[in-house]
């Protein structure tokens, strides 16, 4: 048994389900020794509010030029005390030349370069380790905020395109007993300019030819990082803006490469769906039915399979982006036949006009869980199924999985 309790009791529950109620050998902490337990216990509480800080107040990371509009970057400016156009050009340092060193920046007057660059390029994060892989086309850095709040993002370089993985949390409050984020928490939101601070870090590294492939530019960003972005909305819409704003008002990329993920907060699927950004949407879904979904996916207890799924159809309907389901394949979990059948039935039962695809993801091994990736072959029929209902299926790989930077294993330690 792994060394925390939490995750054995959500196995034992899981075990208990498939098994009907049985005796424990062994009790969790804080539970009658012999108890029969037939209902699940949630130890870990979902989380949608960020926790206060030190005296009911949160200090806030230093305001960025990427928080802020254009508009808004030109009174920032006014406040600093220079003109306005001023905010163009730092927008053009950061977003269209990916400059970073103020003594570049010689189109502003010197004796107040540092001054500007500090009010409104200021530090936002740094890297305290980078971990390469893939001859160091896959590159997972972790990254210590204005607070000491500690996150990570991914960058994974292919032959066609290179994709930045971001985290949009600190942590994560969805509780997902499978994924590594979700069992440390939620510590805070991430505020837009430190989220989009992680692409344009990853974008000037591309530029300077230090990625294996030569200089590139960053094409897709996915929200598959740390934290639920749904649960940081307005941040991350912020970030979306700001990533597909032509330079420079921003980084200039096509919202067809963004992709948010969510466990399927509802209300937020479709208000996305609302804003007129075409950006994936990718749903978590990992089970097709509630039984199964209320444990894999805690935050299933407040919105269920139905209605979820009826969100991402309809953000599929709005928006004509195919939408992306994840399935993370948990051996003898979530991976029989029959569940592949009823997730084609679920999909299918809102029409067959191609409106959605399924990734299934093998599962990655986090630290003290006791699940298992899928049996190949047990995969091979998943896939089978799914393709014989008409469903779309791939399965993705799992690059960056030696440097703990696949799905669900970013933890943030130091
Ligand atoms: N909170 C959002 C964004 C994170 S995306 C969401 O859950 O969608 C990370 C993806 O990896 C999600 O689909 C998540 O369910 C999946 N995942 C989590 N832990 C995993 C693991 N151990 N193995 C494979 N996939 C995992």
């Amino acid at each position: 048994m792994g060394s925390d309790p939490w995750e054995n009791r959500t196995r034992t529950l899981l075990t208990i389900r498939r098994q009907g109620p049985r005796r424990f050998g062994r009790s969790p902490p804080g539970w009658e020794d012999g108890a029969v337990v037939s209902e699940p216990v949630k130890t870990l509480p979902l989380v949608f509010e960020e926790p206060k800080g030190p005296r009911g107040r949160r200090p806030k990371p230093p305001q960025h030029l990427a928080d802020l509009t254009p508009a808004e970057r030109k009174t920032r400016a006014e406040e600093l005390g220079v003109p306005g156009y001023r905010a163009r050009q730092l927008a053009t340092h950061y977003f269209g030349r990916l400059a970073d060193d103020p003594e570049q920046m010689t189109d502003l007057p010197a004796a107040q370069r540092a001054e500007l660059v500090d009010g409104m390029l200021p530090h936002l994060m740094s890297p305290l380790r980078t971990l390469e892989a893939d001859k160091g086309t896959t590159r997972k850095t972790l990254w210590k905020l204005f607070d000491g709040a500690l996150v990570e993002s991914v960058l994974m370089r292919y032959p066609d395109r290179t994709t930045l993985c971001v985290s949009s949390q600190a942590g994560c409050g969805m509780a997902c007993p499978f994924c590594a984020t979700g069992q440390g928490g939620l510590q805070r939101n991430m505020s837009t300019g430190e989220i989009v601070e992680q692409v344009l870090a990853g974008a000037r590294s591309l530029d300077r030819g230090e990625v294996p492939g030569g200089p590139g530019r960053v094409n897709n960003v996915v929200f598959m990082g740390m934290g639920e972005p749904m649960a940081n909305y307005k941040a991350v819409i912020g970030a979306v803006r700001r990533l597909t704003d032509p330079a420079p008002d921003g980084y200039g990329m096509s919202a067809r490469g963004i992709t948010v993920s969510t466990v399927g907060l509802v209300p937020r699927i479709n208000q996305l769906a609302a804003e007129g950004i075409p950006v994936t949407l990718a749903l978590s879904l990992h089970a097709p039915d509630d039984e199964l979904r209320d444990e894999l996916v805690p935050v299933n207890t407040r919105w269920k399979v139905d209605e979820t799924v009826e969100a991402a159809w309809s953000y599929a309907r709005t928006t004509k982006r195919r939408v992306s389901i994840e399935y993370a394949m948990m051996r003898g979990i979530n991976d029989q036949a029959w569940r592949a059948d009823l997730l084609g039935d679920v999909l299918n039962s809102r029409g067959d006009w191609g409106w959605v695809h399924v990734n299934l993801i093998p599962l990655n091994p986090t630290p003290g869980s006791k699940w298992t990736a899928s049996d190949p072959r047990d995969e091979r029929e998943f896939v089978r199924r799914l393709e014989a209902k008409g469903i779309p299926t791939t399965v993705r790989d799992t690059r960056g999985r030696e440097i703990d930077g696949a799905c669900g294993q970013l933890a943030a330690e130091e």
